[in-house]
């Protein structure tokens, strides 16, 4: 009897389900787990899933259908990668097809609804069968279409393997969402003109430059560099710099020749990962308490799969992590560094290309679609990278020799994804990861996260210490201001303490640098009535809009909707709405008034919502082109300025009351991590705290550098009020566009809950409504309400 052969599909969609296909006879030895197969769904869709496993069981539920097409002839996803998402999927509760979505660049996961585009740069290289042409001449004409428009024109069942193909050639490319203004890198080449490439003609060239012998000149070093005049060479392309280079004319001379229509100019696009060949340095030595550091976590990996560098700002973190990155270069071993923040990964990247070179891959949202499937592909086919530098993103990536991955920066909660589906923390995440690949995981940071600290004492994690900063530089010396006080005394320009002024102006006048630190955008957080203290709220969200100055618009930070400020307080009618708090466009704008002759750039969402914006920014900082840099908490992590004398925290007090019970395990980490910005080089920084509380317990620990302390009050704490680490936390969100639906069904439910969990759940009414630290967040949003519930 024969066997029938069924394959089981992991689909791009939210769906709890794999879906079983028949593979079609001839078939049956192509398939392969990992590969991407294209198969319908519903009645006329069309995506390309991921071949999960393969069996011959028939389902009984459903007719199956025959998968339509195999777009590769290797598997894209590891069957190792495969145990990780599914790993994901039941630890954050999520489908397969969510992770799908996640893991891959959309350049690999076409689906109907995928835009394509038409290369108008490309040049044929290869004959095109007759579909790709059909194809190509549809899309040459129309330049964009969807996968399902190029369906109907050519009447194929599903033209994703042609498009596939086309992808392959370049010829097409793949819509990315809109990337602000990020262009790929082109580069132009020089070819013969195709009108010119016979003997004949090109004799008759010859003659007619005669009279023009500098472009005579350029023509025969042109052909020089094709490999001479020879037909198989014609259709060669050559760097235009490199002619002009060479040639050593003016751009002139070839302008001429182009113009002539003897050369032809073409566009493309240079492979924007590498670029070229880079000088490398050799390693740093380390010094010895580096070299003490290192030595600890390579005999802590003998037992232990994880450790934590806990090392003071400016100690020489990233010095080891590149000499234990060599190590495992040098034992055939890839090795994945995880930022928590895009805004990080140029300054890393430019430390290690000094050592490494192109060995080195960056993945990233801000980089280009295509230059994400460059990586996936590198990683996957070629191996040239060695070390991939990323956000969490990067763990999807199909490693196949992981060794090592490195968490910077662990205690950031930017490692953590939020929305959409799949929630994960890629910290943890990383940990399964290297389970699956027997690597080892090192993290590092200041200020470690209450939760890694707790497993290092638990034995869990090793813990290496390094307390001092790099060539003995004392830590930054902080000086609290009592904002209140000096409110009373008039001596507050503005939001400025005379000290913050004072110490701000012989930092330039010594030529050295500053930081100012507010962790809040925008020009002030709220506006207020001052007859009935009436504030503008979001209609969509209840939450006060932030005034944007420069747009001269209140912005919802929860939401994103913008509207005009209103003439009069839609409650009382009074016109004197006046804005309240402040925000870095404030300091900003106070800063100029205060040093009109400086510069002074500003670093927040935002300005730096380009790959570009924020090079420039941070750029600019480095080069000493700037004096005095604002920002949010952006630039509070890992950046690395050695000029930077005086940094400024503005209003400490904010951040302490934050609604939320890891405030204050965030302010130390803020405070702590901006504070290690002041004094990296050469001399200690100054930090000014300005704070209307200075006895705060975490603002002492901050000037004591005192982790420990706050580490254990902090635990304290969490044990005391049932939370983290002690406790999990279950979080539920329940949504509805009517306020009173949301009211009621929150009440009801928190309600049965509490019929089942008793005092585990806390909900929205059983606040404690004046103690913000322990109480817990309730978004003050209409349209959504939060549940929490504690489980031990
Ligand atoms: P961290 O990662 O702990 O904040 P870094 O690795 O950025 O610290 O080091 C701080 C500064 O000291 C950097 O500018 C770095 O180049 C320099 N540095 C650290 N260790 C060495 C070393 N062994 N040799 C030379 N320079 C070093
Ligand atoms: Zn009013
Ligand atoms: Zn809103």
């Amino acid at each position: 009897m024969e066997t029938t052969y069924y394959t089981d599909i992991i689909l791009p969609l939210p769906l709890h389900r794999l879906f079983t296909y028949e593979v079609p006879e001839e078939w049956i030895n192509m398939v392969e787990i990992g590969m991407r197969v294209v198969v319908p769904f519903g009645k006329k869709k069309y995506y390309s899933g991921i071949v999960y496993a393969l069996h011959d069981q028939k389902p009984e539920a459903y007719e199956t259908k025959q998968i339509i097409s195999i777009l590769d002839n290797a598997p894209v996803v590891s069957e190792t990668q495969l145990h990780f998402w599914k790993w994901i999927a039941e630890y954050y509760m999520c489908t397969l097809g969510e992770v799908y979505k996640a893991a891959l660049p959309s350049g690999l996961k076409l689906e109907s609804e995928t835009k394509v585009h038409y290369n108008s740069n490309w040049v044929a290289k290869e004959k095109l069968s007759a579909k790709e042409s059909l194809v190509l001449d549809f899309l040459s004409e129309k330049k964009t279409a969807s996968v399902q428009d190029i369906n109907n024109i050519t009447e194929l069942k599903s033209s994703l393997p042609v498009i596939k193909s086309l992808l392959d050639k370049e010829a097409l490319f793949v819509s990315e969402r809109l990337k602000d203004g990020y262009k790929p890198k082109t580069k132009k080449l020089l070819q013969l003109a195709p009108d010119y490439c016979r003997e004949q003609k090109l004799q008759n060239v010859f003659t007619e430059l005669a009279r023009a012998p500098k472009q005579l000149e350029v023509l025969m070093l042109f052909l020089t560099l094709i490999g001479g005049a020879h037909e198989s060479n014609y259709s060669k392309a050559i760097d235009k710099n490199l002619v002009k280079e060479k040639s050593g004319v003016s751009t002139s001379v070839l302008s001429e020749l182009i113009k002539k229509g003897i050369l032809l100019e073409v566009e493309t696009a240079i492979s924007r990962l590498q670029t070229d060949a880079l000088t490398t340095d050799g390693l740093h030595e380390l010094n010895p308490a580096q070299q003490n550091a290192k030595q600890k976590i390579t005999e802590l990996f003998q037992e232990k799969d994880a450790v934590l560098l806990h090392g003071v700002t400016s100690s020489g973190k990233t010095e080891i992590y590149i000499h234990l990155i060599k190590e495992q270069i040098d034992k055939g071993k890839q090795v994945l560094y995880l930022l928590p923040e895009i805004a990080l990964t140029t300054q890393i990247t430019s430390r290690l290309k000094k050592v490494f070179g192109n060995q080195i891959g960056i993945y990233h949202s801000k980089y280009s679609d295509a230059e994400r499937v460059e990586v996936w592909n590198d990683i996957l086919h070629k191996k040239n990278y060695k070390v991939v530098i990323g956000v969490r993103s990067s763990i999807f990536l199909p490693f196949d020799k992981l060794g090592f991955i490195i968490v910077d920066e662990e205690h950031e909660n930017t490692y953590k994804q939020f929305d959409p589906s799949p929630r994960y923390h890629a910290r943890d995440a990383a940990m399964v990861l290297a389970h699956l690949h027997k690597a080892k995981v090192l993290m590092g940071t200041a200020t470690p996260s209450i939760e890694t600290y707790r497993n290092t004492q638990l034995g869990k994690y090793g813990l290496v210490e390094l307390n001092e900063r790099f060539e003995g530089i004392k830590m930054p010396q902080i000086i609290t201001v009592n904002v209140r006080e000096e409110q009373r005394k008039k001596k507050m320009h503005s939001h400025f303490s005379a000290t913050l002024i004072d110490h701000v102006t012989k930092a330039i006048e010594q030529g050295e640098q500053a930081i100012l630190f507010q962790n809040r955008r925008g020009f002030s957080p709220y506006l207020e009535c001052t007859q009935c203290s009436w504030v503008p709220k979001c209609d969509y969200c209840d939450v006060s809009l932030t005034y944007h100055k420069h747009i001269n618009q209140l912005v919802c930070h929860y939401c994103g909707h913008s509207c005009y400020l209103p003439k009069t307080c839609k409650a009382c009618g009074s016109p004197s709405l006046q804005t309240k708090g402040f925000g870095t466009e404030k300091i900003e704008e106070d800063i100029k008034i205060i040093f009109p002759d400086i510069k002074v750039a500003r670093m927040d969402l935002d300005t730096s919502r380009t790959r570009r914006s924020h090079e420039n920014i941070i750029g600019s900082f480095e080069r000493g082109e700037v004096d005095v840099l604002i920002g949010t908490q952006m630039i509070s992590k890992g950046l690395d300025f050695d000029n930077v004398s005086v940094v400024g925290i503005l209003n400490a007090d904010s951040m302490l009351n934050y609604p939320d019970f890891r405030a204050f395990e965030r302010s130390f980490q803020m405070m702590a991590q901006v504070g290690g910005r002041a004094g990296r080089k050469h001399k200690q920084g100054t930090v000014i705290l300005q704070t209307s509380n200075p006895d705060n317990p975490v603002i002492l620990n901050v000037i004591n550098n005192n982790y420990k302390n706050q580490y254990q009050s902090e635990l304290a704490e969490r044990e005391l009020f049932k939370y983290p680490p002690f406790y999990r936390l279950i979080h539920l969100t329940i949504k509805h566009k009517n306020p009173n639906t949301v009211h009621q069904a929150s009440d009801y439910f928190g309600q049965y809950l509490r019929g089942l969990f008793n005092e585990r759940v806390v909900v929205p009414r059983h606040l404690p409504s004046a103690r913000y630290r322990t109480g817990i967040s309730v978004k003050s949003c209409s349209r959504s309400k939060e549940v929490y519930l504690s489980i031990k």
